[in-house]
């Protein structure tokens, strides 16, 4: 890949936004392809149904995110975004067991998707010399199997087709990418794929949170625990600006999903701990039922083409999606644009299948993540030669669940694994000889069996305190349990 002059970035997203950016830094000439009309608010759009349902941002992205638009984030929290130190800020039902509020490097915002586009695509377009064709619909790539050369478009208003030239294409155009058959045009064979389906699918609604807790009370997420071999069921109550709350319920295949405003409540008491049900309890709905069925994990593998052509390159949702339950997909897709960020900067002749490769690498951590969480669910489909997949399952289990039963009493192993979950460090440092180590001489918290809220959080909603929280001593609110430690990301 020769240093090109002229970028042409197809989608006009989360990802679309943060490579034209960073494509800025290196070419004189960016131009942004979407289909859509952006709205005047921070409202979603037909291109992306997906912001109707909640959405965080983690620290592994998010410093991507500042690094390329610096005072983002301080620009989000100012609109209301809640900043959330893991574990120390949320209430959490992992698959094991209740976790401790410890204290972490690690942070995540939280806020209407909406919101996230909109003051990341002010941030982008602040920056001058990236042009925005609006109502521009990609149709096909143009040039041959060895170089892509630009790309046909056609305006969605008056139906004028064209081609834009370019040195370089970035293909974000999301989960329902052509790129397949765009490839096939060209004459060029389809990408090998991998799939892992746990058939997740999203229900939210969108809550006033009561007038006390309409700040300080955290945000509460109920995992399924997919060792019962029955179908898994979810629950968060994640904080908005504004005041509200997004509450989504969600479902692995045969677990069913609210379809009526009345089926709601009842789905939220039939998760594994009542928290989610009794929140409800208080607070006023603000919207009706919203359902998305996008709960596949899905990874491509263009740099295992023999002949990637020259020219192009994808990124985003487009190269790979993963079960937004785990809130990878932003964070995911802006690793992958500093990967390309670093590979532009490197001196030396360069190939667009490198840079893909590059690209590559770091949607590996969310999607084994994923997949191989996903895969423990019973009526999960799958179709990968992924070899971290396919053998050792029982004793890749037994490790996974021995790791996460002591990340819910240890503040060391939390720790760890935090940096891990928010992709701020590779997976890989949970085999590593250090947490090995770390694990063999750290002191376990005795095992909670209750939510852990303090008094004042539940006065916020109305609740009483649940006795005893701790199976063994350990009260609430000591050091251990809420600390008082700032954030230290
Ligand atoms: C229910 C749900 C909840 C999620 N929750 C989280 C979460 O908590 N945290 C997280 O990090 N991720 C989450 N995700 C994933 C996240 O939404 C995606 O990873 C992210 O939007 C990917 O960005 P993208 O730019 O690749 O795609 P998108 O944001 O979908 O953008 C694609 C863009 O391309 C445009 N476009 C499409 N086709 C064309 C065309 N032919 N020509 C021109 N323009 C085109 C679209 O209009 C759109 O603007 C969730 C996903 C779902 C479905």
């Amino acid at each position: 890949m020769s240093k090109p002059e002229r970028g042409i970035v197809l989608g006009g997203g989360w990802a679309g936004m943060l490579t034209a950016r960073m494509l800025s830094r290196h070419m004189r000439h960016v131009t942004v392809v979407e289909r859509d009309v952006y709205p005047d608010t921070p409202r979603s759009r037909k291109g992306t149904p997906q912001a109707r349902h909640s959405h965080i941002l983690w620290s592994g992205g998010a410093r991507v995110v500042e690094e390329f638009l610096p005072g983002t984030l301080d620009r989000l929290t100012d609109a209301g975004a809640h900043r959330i130190v893991l574990q120390r800020d949320a209430v959490t039902l992992g698959p094991h067991g209740w976790q401790h509020r410890f204290p972490s490097r690690q942070f995540a915002l939280m806020c209407g998707r909406p919101l996230l586009d909109w003051v990341v695509r002010e941030q982008v377009l602040a920056t001058g010399h990236i042009r925005v064709r609006q109502h521009t619909e990609a149709l096909a790539l143009a040039g041959g199997p060895e170089r892509i050369t630009g790309v046909r478009v056609r305006d969605t208003v008056g139906g004028a087709e064209e081609t834009l030239r370019a040195d370089l294409v970035v293909d974000v155009t999301g989960r329902g990418s052509r790129i397949t058959n765009w490839l096939g045009e060209l004459g060029l064979p389809p990408l090998d794929e991998d799939v892992v389906d746990a058939g997740m699918a999203y229900c939210s609604r969108i809550y006033q949170a009561p007038p006390g807790a309409t700040k300080g009370f955290p945000p509460v997420n109920l995992a399924a625990d997919p060792h019962t071999g029955e179908p898994g069921r979810f629950g968060a109550v994640y904080p908005q600006e504004g005041g509200r709350w997004i509450v989504t319920l969600a479902g692995t295949r045969g677990a069913g999903l609210p379809t009526h405003e009345a089926d709601f409540l009842p789905y939220a008491r039939s998760l594994r701990d009542p928290l989610v049900a009794d929140l409800l309890e208080d607070a006023t709905p603000l919207t009706g039922l919203m359902v998305s069925h996008f709960g596949v994990n899905r990874r491509l593998y263009p740099e295992r083409l023999g002949r990637w052509p020259e020219g192009l390159l994808m990124l985003g949702d487009a190269l790979a999606v993963f079960n937004p339950i785990y809130g990878h997909g932003m964070s995911a897709a802006a690793r992958g644009v500093a990967a390309l960020d670093e590979h532009l900067t490197k001196p030396g002749p360069r190939t667009a299948r490198d840079a893909q490769a590059a690209i590559g690498e770091r949607v590996d951590a969310p999607w084994i993540m994923a997949a191989s969480k996903d895969i423990e669910y019973v009526n999960c489909r799958v179709r990968t030669t992924d070899p971290r997949l396919t053998g050792g399952a029982a004793d890749r289990h037994r490790f996974s669940a021995f790791i996460d039963t002591r990340a819910l009493r240890s503040p060391a192993v939390s720790a760890v694994m935090t940096d891990v979950a928010s992709l701020s460090t590779s997976p890989a440092e949970l085999s590593s000889s250090r947490f090995l180590a770390l694990m063999s001489k750290d002191e376990l918290l005795p095992e909670l069996t209750a939510p852990p809220l303090s008094a004042d959080e539940l006065a916020l909603v109305n609740l009483e305190p649940r006795t005893p929280v701790t199976a063994a001593a350990g009260p609430l609110g000591s050091p251990a349990v809420v600390s008082e430690e700032g954030p230290t990301s």
